[in-house]
């Protein structure tokens, strides 16, 4: 169930788009639906005086951004500004001239100094968001992260509030141009990612079948 956040997007120093504006949105059900849409990005932070750009997965609520991992990684260590950013690939825009080629896709820009959460309630409930927004169903499914799973996790919360979006849709932008007398042909390669039917752990019984929240995945439309 997607979730919304409130007011629009602010126009920071930080998040003010110089280039390209007019792809820009200040929308932030534009920001919910790009986040909903996916649960993989990517946090760039500074570790030990060098930018790292790490993978990881989301989850979140009205107001925050929860993303997780072992209390070992130097990535999570809260109180530093990071970057996060979500990106969903839509197609290649194929134009006339290499130039103009380009992707559709939606992007999101968060930026802030993230929290560690130490509320046992608040972790528990950030790791469900971040559980559910991934494989809902899962959280009521599988067991739940022990005391000692817990105390090896740590769990940063990131203000949604300072974030951007970005969005580019539609064709190529050279066909009024002087290219379009080229005669080449020219328009997008949609991408629509989608999920495949489960596969089995080898080493399940045979007539153990996948809970009825995994199996109606398979096939439909991911992002
Ligand atoms: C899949 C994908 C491929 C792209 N490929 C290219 C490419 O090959 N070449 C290229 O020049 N650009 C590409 N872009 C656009 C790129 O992400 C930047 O928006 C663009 O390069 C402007 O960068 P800048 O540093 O000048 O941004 P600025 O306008 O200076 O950025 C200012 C602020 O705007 C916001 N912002 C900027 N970009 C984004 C974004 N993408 N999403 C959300 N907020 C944003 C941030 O808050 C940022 O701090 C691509 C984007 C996506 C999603």
């Amino acid at each position: 169930m997607p979730v919304m956040t409130y007011g629009p997007l602010p126009e920071t120093a930080v998040t003010r788009h110089r280039r390209l504006r007019e792809r820009g949105s200040l929308d932030r059900a534009d920001l919910d639906a790009i986040l909903d849409a996916g649960f993989v990005c990517h946090l760039g932070v500074i570790v030990e005086g060098r930018p790292v750009v790490v993978p990881t997965v989301y989850g979140r609520d009205e107001r925050h951004l929860y993303v997780h991992g072992s209390v070992a990684s130097r990535s999570l260590a809260a109180g530093h500004p990071v970057c996060v950013t979500v990106t969903h690939v839509d197609g290649l825009v194929l134009a006339r001239s290499v130039f103009e080629h380009g992707v559709n896709y939606r992007s999101a820009m968060i930026h802030g100094t993230p929290r560690k959460v130490t509320d046992p309630e608040e972790k528990t409930e950030g790791l469900r968001l971040l559980t559910e927004h991934a494989a809902p169903g899962q959280w009521d499914y599988a067991r739940r992260p022990s005391r000692k799973e817990l105390a090896a996790t740590t769990l940063l919360a990131l203000s949604l509030e300072e974030a951007s979006v970005k969005i580019r849709t539609g064709a190529p932008d050279d066909g009024d141009g002087p290219d379009a007398a080229l005669g080449l042909w020219a328009g997008t390669l949609p991408l629509v990612p989608t999920w495949g039917a489960p596969e089995p752990d080898p080493l399940l019984p045979a007539d153990l079948a996948p809970p009825a929240h995994i199996a109606r995945r398979g096939g439909t439309r991911h992002g």
